[in-house]
This record gives C-alpha cells, sequence and structure tokens, in this order.
C-alpha cells in the first residue's frame, strides 16, 4: 500500500491551489482522479489492507474522492466565469432546446383580416372603453330610456346609468363628438349580453365602420361592403340586402351572403335557405348626428357592424363558438 489517503487529499488541494489554468487542474484530475490516478489506485488496493481497517477506509476514500471532483469543478467553473470560456460541466455539442411556438387566436386572426381590408378602403380604427354610461350606449344612438328597442340587447348592468357595451357603436358616438367630418372609420373590440347558447356567448367581439362626408349614399354602403365580403370571403360570393330596423340607422338592413358551405343550394348550416346573415347596416340617423352636433343638411353617412366570432365560424367551418373561448390548444393550433 502506497500514500495513506489524507495524505493524497492534502497533496491534491495543496497542488491545486497552485494550478493556474484550465489545463493545470485538468492535468490533477487525471493525476488524482483518472484510471491510473493515486485515489483511484488507492481504491483499487483496499484489499492490500488488513480486513478490519478496509471498510473505513474504502469509506473515506470515496468521501475524498467525491470531494475533489467537486473542487476541481468548481475550480473549473470559476475559471470558465472569468474567462468567458467553457467548463466540462457543459456540453456544447448537444443540441439546443427550442422555445415552442405559439399561433395567433383564430379570433384575432380574423379581426386582423377585417381590419386589413378596411384599412385598404381608407379606414382608420377607432377604440373605446368596455363599461359604458347609457349615454353613449343607448340615448346617443338613438335608443332612450324605456324604448323598447333596449328588448334587443340583453344588457349587463353596472349601475342605473353604466353599463357594460353591448356594442362598439358608442365608439363611434365618440369619435363624432371629438372629430368633424369627413369620417372613415371601424371600431374592433369586446362586446357584453346576457346570452349563451352554441351560438352566442356573453362576451364576443364586433367590428363596426362608419362613413360620414357629404353626399354619400346607400349605394356607397353597397359597394364597399361588397369589396369587404368579396375580400374576406371570394369573389363569387354573392350577397344581398334585406330591409331590417335598426334605432340608429334609417334605412337599415341586413347584409347575407351566399352560403359558403352549399354555395346556395341549401344546407343545415343555411337552414336551406342558400344565404348566411353576415352583418347589419343602414344610412345614420338624423338624430345621431343631431347629437353630436352635425349638420344633417350638409353630411349623411353610414354605418355597418358585424361579430367576428361570426365571420370565423363562417370562414372557418366552426359550429360551435363556444370553441373559441375554451382554448383547448388542439383546436387552436389548426390556425
Ligand atoms: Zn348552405
Amino acid at each position: 500500500m502506497s500514500k495513506p489517503i489524507e495524505q493524497i487529499r492534502e497533496e491534491a488541494l495543496a497542488e491545486l491551489s497552485q494550478a493556474g489554468d484550465a489545463d493545470a487542474i485538468r492535468a490533477l484530475w487525471v493525476k488524482y482522479l483518472g484510471r491510473k490516478g493515486e485515489v483511484t489506485g488507492f481504491l483499487r488496493n483496499i484489499s492490500e489492507l488488513p480486513k478490519d481497517q478496509r471498510p473505513a477506509a474504502g469509506k473515506r476514500a470515496n468521501e475524498v474522492k467525491k470531494e475533489l471532483e467537486s473542487t476541481f469543478n468548481e475550480s473549473l467553473e470559476r475559471l470558465a466565469g472569468q474567462t468567458g470560456q467553457y467548463s466540462e460541466a457543459i456540453d456544447v455539442s448537444l443540441p439546443g432546446r427550442p422555445a415552442p411556438l405559439g399561433t395567433l387566436h383564430p379570433i384575432t386572426r380574423i379581426t386582423r383580416l377585417i381590419s386589413r381590408v378596411f384599412a385598404r378602403m381608407g379606414f382608420g380604427i377607432a377604440e373605446g372603453p368596455e363599461v359604458e354610461s347609457d349615454y353613449y350606449n343607448f340615448e346617443a344612438l338613438n335608443i332612450p330610456k324605456n324604448h323598447p328597442a333596449r328588448d334587443m340587447q340583453d344588457t349587463f348592468y353596472v349601475s342605473d346609468n353604466v353599463v357594460l357595451r353591448t356594442h362598439t357603436s358608442p365608439i363611434q358616438v365618440r369619435y363624432m363628438e371629438a372629430h368633424d367630418p369627413p369620417i372613415r372609420i371601424i371600431a374592433p373590440g369586446k362586446v357584453y349580453r346576457c346570452d349563451s347558447d352554441l351560438t352566442h356567448t356573453p362576451m364576443f367581439h364586433q367590428v363596426e365602420g362608419l362613413l360620414v362626408d357629404e353626399n354619400v349614399s346607400f349605394g356607397d354602403l353597397k359597394g364597399v361592403l361588397t369589396a369587404f365580403v368579396h375580400q374576406v370571403f371570394d369573389i363569387q360570393t354573392s350577397l344581398r340586402f334585406r330591409p331590417s330596423f335598426f334605432p340608429f340607422t334609417e334605412p337599415s338592413a341586413e347584409v347575407d351572403i351566399q352560403c359558403v358551405i352549399c354555395r346556395g343550394s341549401g344546407c343545415k348550416v343555411c337552414s336551406h335557405t342558400g344565404w348566411l346573415e353576415v352583418l347589419g347596416c343602414g344610412m345614420v340617423h338624423p338624430v345621431v348626428f343631431e347629437n353630436v352636433g352635425y349638420d344633417t343638411n350638409r353630411y349623411s353617412g353610414f354605418a355597418f357592424g358585424m361579430g367576428v366570432e361570426r365571420i370565423a365560424m363562417l370562414k372557418y367551418g366552426i359550429n360551435d363558438i363556444r370553441m373559441f373561448f375554451e382554448n383547448d390548444i388542439r383546436f387552436l393550433r389548426q390556425f
């Protein structure tokens, strides 16, 4: 048996304190812990010791081995930290771990698509508060208290005069109060109604549009919406305007597009009519213009509004609106 283990340990630590660079430390590693190193040799020769000394000597030698390994490693890492080199503790040849990439939510994608189409026609984007006063959500839009039209929208009331907006139309009023014509804006955002089933959720997204100028006619409205439908769906999609009623437009219309599933021949999605309702629109009611101080003899304009979920369901062939909000990653990954 050569040196006692305590002597090997002291010599190794003394030499380490003199080692100036990584190569010197690696040489010490080989000298003490390598296959023919002194600690390794001590362990190999333990059987030469008297039987009663073997367990204690083996235990101690393994402790020294671990201590030297971690001390050598620490010294190497300290050196690497000073010089910017990697120590042997890091294998630089291993492949990196890629960070998983997400995708845009389908509602975000469709909102951006709609915004892009209108931006090309010169519409800017306006935004407003989701918690809105009764005045902006209803009264300024020609829906006074006790008006039957209030029943068309099941409203979340925060207090008597404060609501969660039921549409993004209040943004139009706020914008008109702050700007003179000509105006060309769209207003995308979240809206809230007490409603929940296969095609309705209490929170959903709308995009509304407003154009005000001199000599704006219903023909301009039809032109803009036709161009919109052709760009979001496709150029062959025909559309029709059906007379309707909204308190804030006169005349008002609902716009249907030819069923994107059956191309008009009739299927379950379109209830065998061949048509799908996609948006509401009309010429801005003079009362709305008076409320914001516009000269109704000089200016006219049109407004329209659509549900983003509705457009997304038709474009992607989704039949349950709740899928947009469950955030099942298997669903979201498909977009
Ligand atoms: Zn159909």
